[in-house]
């Protein structure tokens, strides 16, 4: 019987409608891994969201790349293409395209800068296993598309990540790449491992532990059910709230054709904001309704976890210049949407009508509230 790493990686690709799933230990692994795959590394230039986890951009400085930051769009918050596209260089060797929260980026766009440019693309879709753009699974559409299934997100497994491709090539390197230059045997016997030495790559160990693909072996399995619920009650939401100048979605891209919603983010209207700040409005409707509402990402040039200049892997005369200093890029559109958005768990999304009818209430509230501050 196979292992469960194995089940998992067969029924993941499976359902992303590609050949080959390479199962890690989380997502910023996987990103890792699918740089390496890529040849990317020593100085290479990487196009990375602005408006992100720390991770699109740490993953780049773990090859020894350099991440540019892309600014976003503040009305859909998706990564920009065409700052994406500026910021290009004859250094830049790929581009990761990230997913932000409830969207997908616009992905007819950078494949064509993509197939002009001739640079690959990651897709980071740890915010949107399921979604389709256009008919076609995220992941599927780029060279690599990259997953983090860590606790937050909506498929998991505690920790845990997955790359998925539909060339056997990179699927070669990526295997080996995350288990010491092994790769899956079909012929193992009971007992012992199913991986055979191979030794063309020097890789590292990022497998994925049976624990963890249990799990998600099971998880999957719900993956669609509650993707479809969270995406109809995301609907009833946006009803709800209707034509409220409290708060409302971002603006929705027709060519997504299946939603998957990790965190509600919410454009806050001019009544509130005139009062009092995101952060502000998020920590009254934390108390307000008992779950983590939050900030949107902060933008990674101004964003705490982000700082280059503490690499030891990088020498120091690269440490200190320009390229590195987050605070040299210019942001503007992810600045905005940093000071205009608030963001909600999807869980919140899996209730009934009366969950989201709190939502509603609780923005009336903290109007009465921040409105006499
Ligand atoms: C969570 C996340 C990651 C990193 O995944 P981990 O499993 O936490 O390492 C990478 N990119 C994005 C967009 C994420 O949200």
């Amino acid at each position: 019987m196979p292992s469960f790493e194995g089940r998992f990686a067969n029924a993941f690709a499976e359902y992303n409608g590609v050949p080959y799933c390479v199962p890690t230990t989380n997502g910023s692994a996987a990103l890792v891994l699918a740089l390496e795959a890529l040849g990317i590394g020593n100085e290479d230039e990487v196009i990375v969201p602005g408006l992100a986890w720390v991770a699109c951009a740490s993953a780049v400085l773990r090859v020894g790349g350099v991440p540019v930051l892309a600014d976003h769009d503040s009305a859909t918050l998706q990564m920009s293409c065409s700052d994406g596209e500026s910021k290009i260089t004859a250094r830049t060797r790929g581009i990761i395209v990230e997913h932000l929260y409830s969207s997908l980026a616009d992905l007819d766009r950078f494949l064509e800068i993509s197939r002009k440019r001739n640079l690959p693309i990651i897709e980071d879709c740890s915010h949107v296993h399921g979604a389709e753009w256009m008919g076609r699974k995220a992941g599927t559409l780029g060279s690599i598309g990259v997953f983090s299934m860590q606790q937050t997100k909506i498929l998991t497994s505690g920790e845990g990540g997955a790359t998925i491709t539909k060339s056997p090539k990179l699927f070669a390197i990526l295997e080996q790449l995350r288990a010491d230059g092994r790769r899956v045997t079909a012929n193992s016997r009971i007992g012992c491992l199913e991986l055979e030495e191979v030794g063309a790559i020097q890789g590292y160990n990022h497998s994925l532990s049976e624990f963890h693909s249990a799990i998600l072996l099971d998880r999957l399995d719900h993956l669609d059910s509650e993707n479809a619920t969270r995406s109809r009650n995301v609907r009833v939401l946006e009803q709800i709230l209707g034509d409220s100048n409290l708060a409302h979605l971002p603006e929705r891209d027709p060519r997504v054709t299946k939603d998957s919603i990790y965190r509600i983010c919410l454009r806050l209207g001019p009544p509130l904001l005139e009062n009092a700040s995101a952060q502000r409005i998020a920590q009254i409707l934390t108390a307000e309704l008992g779950i983590d509402a939050s900030p949107i990402y902060r933008p990674l040039e101004s964003c705490t976890l982000y700082r280059p200049q503490l690499c030891r892997r990088l020498t120091p005369e690269l440490r200190y210049s320009l390229k590195y200093d987050p605070e040299s890029h210019d942001l503007p559109g992810a600045q905005e949407a940093y000071r205009q958005y608030i963001s909600l768990p999807h869980q919140i999304l899996l209730g009934g009508e009366e969950d989201l009818m709190d939502i509603h209430k609780a923005l009336k509230k903290v109007w009465n509230c921040v409105g006499k501050e």
